[in-house]
């Protein structure tokens, strides 16, 4: 085995600067940079532009030389703006030159762009940044992959890990604890896996990409890919194996390089089922054969330094660590990183405190999170969120994944949708009249006319200057503690979150019609009318202002009032007021839409009424983003012909398409009829429960919409918030997830996926148990 000696050619510099100028055309300040075997001079133009001017090593093969300068030609050619240094032809227009030194010893030279930045070298790599980095791998290997050069194919190379049979005489150089997992290592490689490397797709490689020939910005961004010196013709995955192996400094790091590089390399290049099958093999083998190619070299040239040994590049700490992580735990990393469901496995990838640092620099310091011990939710399936241990928690919370966490007749639909075409409402399309359709049809007819856009809080603005344009009036009405959404008019009308009280001045609110807390009680006779009276105080108020309603908004299943039961009357008794007034009623069925109360489809058909517009949002997609406006035909008419309405992602054809997929599955697997049974079985569950516990004042709810209210005492009410905030907590820990609601945040909120069964309700009601024992 020959192995390269770092004698580097050094010619005086007025010589460098004569080759350069006479071969190269290259004037300007030059500088003289490291190099292990070959003489490198950095020349810097007066336009700014640098160039590097490389003299090789005698002992350098002329067709390897030759096969880097051709690669970097042919990825200008196929992938111009891929960051990798571009070749300067010679003054007569070849690739290299060649030159003698005054020893006589002649040299092959050539010029490259230098890239500005930094050398990754030892700087600590933001998760951000390594997923970066394998994409950028990945699309190098792409750009390489039509690259022909008879010398990659012949050439040796020390590292490559097919030369570990030529290693073998080498592992008593090592110390004496590492050589029997050394041996380990080189003869499962040479018996098992080497063998497999011919089947797999092979082309030119980079095959050295580690920190100290990547370049980053001085911002710390990505910035190029340099030394195409080891450059092979092999196996595809040898590229990501040797990179992963070489990037695994310091040691603790290795989940992370794994997940991240492996995560943005598969975004780019989807990796085979063998090539992930033999990676945590690869990976071992390369950190072994660097060892030893470094243990060797130590030998043979002592005094000399060492960049890879002294790198920590291919250290014995990383092969300890693997062992550690087990294959079976780096083989659950990688397929988690190649999106690969991974059961139950643990995923031992970013700690929850280092997420929660990043999560206060990046998306604001008030870390708005479920529970106190935060979940980190890496796959639903189901009625299930799975977090990053594999730990499975009964999702009662989640009203978007309203058929199931994941349903793979929704996930279908949109892969194949986002497979086919994805454009806007401009064009002629099924899928968005399909869906208008069906929709409507759930109204039996009564409203038929459809907006798309994006969000919740988009249809209700949109809605709001529909009524606005239909009515000309400017007041709004809406429910004291509601929520609507986050845009300025929403916002106005969604008492519940705002942080400072205030109500704006064209806005008035209505009370919640709570039989419990409110101020007509289950003993008033027909509460729902009396509550009603209260929108003749608020138009009133607003008659008082020179206003008059434009809409009433309402949320069917009064969720953030506490879930409160629909109360005869009280909604039909409203928005006949309303109208009486010119305002328009607007339906929010963002939460108690698509069967979540169980019996209708919209939750307004629990109160015996038509609204003049209806909203969607949440459920609609199951997790993708869709919001429609539903209102009668000439409303809409009125609205688009003041002003042009467009929504360019709303009623794209996959978001459509994820729409359409949501109601199959509804129709399909009667899920209407299984909130309504299991909602009353759930129900019926809390209510045994309340008997036992005095905290629980009331259970309430329809369908799969349940609120439990906790009060320190049934006779005066007081809201019991901070046990609820702890049964919540307690339930998490239980593996139940629940959340909390209402004016006082003292009621437990449950809004679990409309596919829940008799058994999940039993886990829930008697983990409800445990937690409320332990208050
Ligand atoms: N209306 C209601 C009743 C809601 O609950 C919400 C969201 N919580 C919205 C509107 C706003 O929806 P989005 O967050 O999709 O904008």
């Amino acid at each position: 085995m020959k192995f390269l000696r770092a004698n580097a050619p050094s010619l005086p510099l007025l010589h460098v600067q004569q080759i350069a100028r006479e071969h190269f055309g290259l004037c300007g300040g030059a500088k003289a940079l490291y190099s292990e075997r070959d003489q490198n001079t950095l020349f810097r133009e007066a336009d700014g532009r640098a160039w590097m001017l490389k003299i090789a090593n005698t002992d350098e093969d002329p067709g390897a030389i030759d096969c880097q300068i051709e690669v970097l030609r042919h990825i200008q050619r196929v992938d111009p703006l891929l960051p990798v240094p571009r070749i300067r032809l010679s003054t007569g227009g070849q690739g290299t030159a060649r030159v003698s030194a005054s020893d006589g010893s002649a040299h092959i030279v050539y010029a490259l762009s230098f890239l500005d930045g930094q050398i990754a070298g030892d700087l600590e790599l933001a998760p951000a940044l390594l997923r970066r980095i394998g994409a950028l791998q990945a699309r190098l290997g792409r750009a390489m992959r039509g690259f022909f050069h008879a010398a990659a194919g012949a050439r040796s190379l020390l590292w490559d890990v097919r030369m570990a049979p030529q290693y073998l005489p080498f592992v008593d150089l090592l110390p004496a604890p590492q050589r029997s997992l050394v041996m380990e290592v080189l003869r499962r490689g040479i018996d098992a896996v080497l063998p497999r490397l011919d089947a797999l797709r092979a082309q030119a490689i980079h095959g050295d990409l580690h920190a100290h020939n990547l370049i980053l910005s001085e911002a710390g961004d990505l910035a190029g890919i340099i030394d195409f010196g080891d450059m092979i013709h092999g196996p595809l995955i040898l590229d990501l194996s040797a990179a992963l192996a070489d990037f695994m400094v310091p040691a603790s790091r290795i989940p992370q390089v794994l997940a991240d590089m492996i995560r943005g390399y598969y975004e780019v290049t989807p990796l085979e089922a063998e090539e992930r099958a033999l990676l945590f093999d690869l990976v071992e083998l390369r950190l072994v054969i660097t060892m030893l190619v470094n243990a060797y070299r130590h030998t043979q040239t002592p005094d000399e330094p060492n960049y890879a040994a002294d790198a920590g590049i291919g250290g014995w700490e990383a092969l300890e660590t693997l062992q550690r992580l087990t294959r079976a735990g780096v083989e659950t990393i990688v397929d988690f990183a190649c999106g690969i469901p991974v059961p139950h496995a643990s995923v031992p990838v970013h700690s929850d405190a280092d997420m929660m640092a990043r999560r206060k620099r990046l998306l604001g310091s008030r870390p708005y999170l479920f529970y106190d011990r935060p979940i980190h939710a890496v796959r639903g399936e189901g009625v299930w969120i799975i977090d990053s241990s594999g730990r499975r928690f009964l999702d009662c919370y989640n009203n978007v994944p309203i058929v199931g966490h994941c349903h793979p007749h929704v996930t279908e639909a949109i892969s194949r949708q986002s497979r086919t075409l994805n454009t806007n409402t401009r064009y002629l399309g099924e899928q968005v009249l399909d869906y208008a359709e069906r929709l409507g049809q759930k109204t039996g007819a009564a409203l038929t006319a459809c907006a798309f856009v994006n969000s919740g809080s988009e249809a209700n603005d949109v809605a709001w200057r529909i009524a606005t344009a239909w009515t000309g009036a400017r007041g709004a009405l809406t429910q004291e503690f509601a929520y609507h959404g986050i845009t300025e008019a929403i916002d106005a009308v969604s008492p519940s979150a705002s942080r400072i009280g205030a109500l704006a001045a064209h806005v008035r609110t209505l009370l919640a019609p709570d039989c419990y807390r409110g101020i007509y009680r289950g003993d008033t006779p027909d509460p729902g009318s009396r509550y009603a009276e209260d929108a003749d105080r608020a138009i009133q108020s607003l008659a008082e202002a020179g206003l008059k309603p434009a809409a009433y908004f309402v949320d069917s299943a009064f969720m953030t009032n506490g879930i409160l039961e629909p109360q005869k009357n009280y909604v039909a008794e409203v928005f006949r007021r309303v109208r009486a007034a010119g305002g328009l009623c607007i339906a929010d069925e963002v939460q108690s839409g698509f069967g979540r109360m169980g019996r209708h489809f919209y939750g307004y058909q629990h109160h015996d009424v038509v609204p003049d517009i209806i909203t969607i949002g949440k459920p609609a997609g199951n997790g993708h983003p869709v919001g429609v406006v539903i209102t009668r035909p000439e409303i809409l008419d009125h609205f688009i012909e003041q002003s042009a309405f467009f929504s360019t992602f709303g009623g794209n054809n996959v978001s459509c398409a994820a729409g359409l997929a949501v109601l199959d599955v509804l129709e399909n697997e009667d899920l209407l009829a299984n909130a309504t049974a299991i909602g009353a079985y759930f129900k019926a569950g809390l209510q045994a429960l309340a008997a036992k516990h005095d905290i629980i004042g009331i259970v309430r709810g329809t369908g799969l919409a349940l609120g439990v209210e906790l009060v320190i005492d049934r006779n005066s009410r007081a809201p019991a918030a901070k046990q609820t905030s702890q049964l919540i907590n307690r339930l998490r820990d239980e593996g139940v997830l629940a959340g909390s609601e209402g004016i006082h945040g003292n009621i437990v909120k449950l809004r679990p996926p409309l596919v829940f069964r008799r058994e999940h309700v039993d886990q829930a009601v008697l983990a409800f148990e445990r937690s409320l024992s332990a208050l």
